[in-house]
């Protein structure tokens, strides 16, 4: 032990960003003062990172002083609270990942924690100027009204319509003396009374009760189910209301990057100023700037993408999961982790409320509320009893394209009646590009990824062909690379931008806007289509599930799903509830405004369950099925469920691995082990890939099983990698 009374060290535990799955100790000098939570910047190697204090050790442990490195400087910022410090450790024992590597999602780089700079101002010192002038009168007219108020030269100069030479000229004769403005927060405070609705009927019933369930500040799930334009945002802004009266921060998670401008737009309405918005598109200083103002608590509603769940609130009070079934919650990268799920944990260790939002909840969602452990709260009606779509299956079958073509005559005729009255329709094909295969007729060659188990896209504008997973792309050759033919390659199946050429052709005077997240522009270029649908610029619009989600276009009174099978052809169990959802979705941007309007599903299987449940509109029915054939197969919520995926530069040695964790799977009753397999997509980016699924009844501990299983396997060598997903996806 070493103990030096005239120079004592302290030694303090950090988590620091390594796959190390315990803490690292550092020394922290006399002078610097750093407790559990601290924010610290530590090296590590030859790096300096920042890290999260996770234990304030009594006193010196068993270390070799000379190797101990000491904590470099601590930042001045809020410690990171205790409930988050056990959320951190619980989504790592969880996830079975690194607590440094869930740390890191939390903490920042360095520069975020300088503080922001003061800007220079001034402020009237009540002296009088010698001389008046026009322009000096309108500066003290100015002044005289808030006499206390601190301006920048350029500010007042702006407000008062002078010179910037005036303000410094009246500064000469001491009638400003110069001040320091702290830096400003990035939005201004939700005003709870600002463009207050008045809810209707359900409406107002459900905000009550969820209003009520806030000022309870004691954790509890609520399912905030109800169809598109029942209210639901409206009424959970009322939940939101009742924490910030509170003087609470709440955190509204959204799945799309793309969503959430609107969402801005939208909350502005109600409450007169933005929530911040977070996701991976700000600027960096941006994002310094807000997660700074979200640690002081000075931000007190934020927006944003899954990540947001990891901002280290002072004090939260609220958390709102938005279409809370969506795939987009799941992280499938570093650490895997839903969203969704996590938001609930967060909430129970910080003991506040958690609603999830949706028209469609995921079938765990549903069985919950249904079982009675979660609120459950139903908006059934649209507002002001705007109708809901009409549904209708086209079967293929009996009204089938033109050769060559994929729009059928009934959704043709559809789309010719719409245009007539003035209003808009809406294409839907879950496919960017122009056709999804292409192949050679004279020798049958089809060109596939090189790097990826896939085939190349083409993309007609871009006159290339790309790899949807890892972005490879060539350009369209003109005579077969197999067989030397020219002129025989032709485009299988249709994308997008196949789907368009085939509207124009039948209606060459529309307007037709194609949305797609390839398009050029991003997010931005995106916002300003959206906003020109809105106002009427197009008549006929062709997208992918981009333009399935939350956007309002009043005049859209017909939406057609181009191939609405698309989603069911492979042999996932979550198949069937994903393309309910999506199709929901999609159709429920038909007629928001009131408008008779109709929905039309393009099926080869009219007599599907998921087609039947669309058109029939019966929700309940269309669950009972599926949490029934869960608890049949017992799949989740019924039993629980992990993958290994293994992947590794050769074939061989990515099943060779798998085979040695499969040969490590413990002996246990209830647990049975799937696989090694190839994964459903058996390369990504030259990496092969095999697939272990862990499948246990409900009270397994995977984690246990799991961790005991990588244990006694050998360690991966070479190229080989391990990935863990407790809880995915697909299965
Ligand atoms: P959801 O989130 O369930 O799809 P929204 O909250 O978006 O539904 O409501 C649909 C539309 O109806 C929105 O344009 C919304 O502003 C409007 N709306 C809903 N309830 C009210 C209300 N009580 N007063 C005024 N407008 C409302
Ligand atoms: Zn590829």
């Amino acid at each position: 032990m070493v103990s030096d009374s005239e120079n004592k060290i302290k030694t303090i535990s950090i988590l620091v960003p390594t796959p190390s799955p315990v803490p690292y100790t550092y020394a922290l000098r006399a002078d610097q003062k750093a407790g559990l939570g601290s924010i610290v910047q530590v090296p590590l190697g030859p790096r300096q990172v920042s890290g999260l204090v996770v234990e304030d050790l009594p006193d010196a442990k068993p270390v070799d002083p000379a190797k101990l490195r000491e904590v470099t400087q601590v930042f001045d910022c809020p410690p990171v609270t205790g409930d988050m410090l056990r959320f951190i450790d619980w989504v790592a024992k969880y996830t079975l990942s690194a607590p440094g590597m869930v740390a890191r999602m939390v903490l920042r780089s360095p520069t975020a924690f300088d503080p922001e700079p003061p800007t220079k101002g001034i402020i009237a010192t009540g002296t009088q100027p010698e001389r008046l002038t026009d322009a000096r009168k309108r500066v003290m007219e100015q002044i005289a009204e808030e006499p206390q108020m601190a301006w920048t030269r350029s500010g007042l100069a702006h407000a008062t319509g002078v010179t910037t030479s005036v303000i410094d000229g009246l500064s000469k004769q001491g009638v400003f003396s110069e001040i320091e403005i702290p830096a400003r927060p990035v939005v201004a405070k939700p005003d709870i009374s600002f463009g207050k609705p008045e809810l209707m009927g359900d409406q107002r019933d459900v905000a009550e009760g969820l209003a009520a369930t806030v000022s309870e500040e004691k954790f509890s799930v609520t399912l905030l189910e109800g169809v598109t334009g029942s209210g639901k945002t409206e009424v959970y802004f009322e939940a939101i209301a009742a924490a910030v009266a509170q003087g609470k921060q709440v955190l509204v998670l959204l799945p799309e990057i793309a969503l959430t401008q609107a969402f801005l737009e939208r909350f502005h309405d109600r409450f007169g100023a933005e929530p911040a918005p977070w996701h991976s598109d700000l600027a960096p200083r941006m994002r310094e700037r807000i997660w700074r103002q979200v640690t002081e608590g000075q931000i007190q509603v934020v927006a944003g993408a899954r990540s947001a769940l990891f901002l280290p609130f002072q004090n939260l009070g609220l958390i709102i999961v938005d279409e809370e079934h969506d795939a987009a919650y799941k992280q499938e990268d570093r650490v895997f982790y839903n969203a969704r799920d996590m938001a609930v944990v967060r909430a129970h260790l910080g003991g506040y409320p958690v609603v999830l939002a949706s028209a469609t909840p995921s079938v765990e969602t549903r069985h919950n509320a249904e079982e009675g452990r979660y609120k459950y709260e139903r908006l059934d009606k649209r507002y002001a009893d705007a109708a809901l779509p009409t549904l209708k299956a086209i079967d293929m079958r009996k009204s089938p394209p033109q050769r060559g073509g994929f729009l059928s005559p009934a959704l043709i005729e559809a789309m010719q009646e719409t245009l007539d009255r003035g209003e808009q329709s809406l294409l839907f094909l879950n496919r960017r590009g122009y056709a999804p295969l292409t192949l050679c007729r004279a020798c049958g060659h089809r060109f596939a990824c090189g790097n990826c188990s896939a085939w190349l896209v083409e993309h007609r504008f871009r006159k290339q062909l790309v790899c949807h997973h890892c972005g490879h792309h060539e350009h369209v050759p003109e005579s077969c690379p197999e067989c030397g033919t020219f002129d025989h390659l032709v485009a299988c199946g249709p994308g997008i931008e196949r789907i368009a050429e085939e509207t124009l052709s039948h209606f060459p005077d529309a307007r037709i806007i194609v949305l797609s997240s390839d398009m050029m522009g991003g997010v931005k270029r995106l916002r300003l289509e959206m906003d020109a649908i809105a106002k009427g610029e197009a008549d006929i619009v062709i997208g992918t599930q981009l333009v399935a989600k939350g956007h309002n276009f009043p005049n859209m009174t017909l939406v057609g799903v181009v191939d609405s099978d698309l989603g069911l052809a492979n042999g996932d169990p979550r198949a069937a509830e994903r393309t309910f959802q999506l199709l929901s979705q999609v159709t429920g941007r038909a007629g928001r405004t009131g408008k008779k309007s109709v929905g039309l599903l393009q099926t080869f299987q009219p007599e599907h369950p998921v087609m039947q449940a669309i058109v029939s509109g019966d929700l309940d029915t269309f669950y009972e099925k599926q949490i029934d054939e869960r608890e049949r197969g017992k799949m989740p919520p019924f039993g629980r469920l992990a993958s290994l995926i293994i992947s590794a530069a050769t074939r061989m040695e990515a099943e060779q691995h798998g085979r040695a964790l499969r040969g490590a799977a413990p002996q246990a009753k209830d647990v049975m082990v799937l696989g090694p397999a190839e994964a459903p997509i058996a390369m990504v980016r030259g990496r092969h890939r095999f697939r272990i699924l862990v499948h246990g009844d409900p009270r397994t501990n995977v984690q246990a099983y799991l961790r005991e299983m990588i244990g006694k396997a050998p360690r991966p060598r070479g190229s080989v990698k391990v990935q863990i997903d407790v809880d995915p996806q697909s299965f």
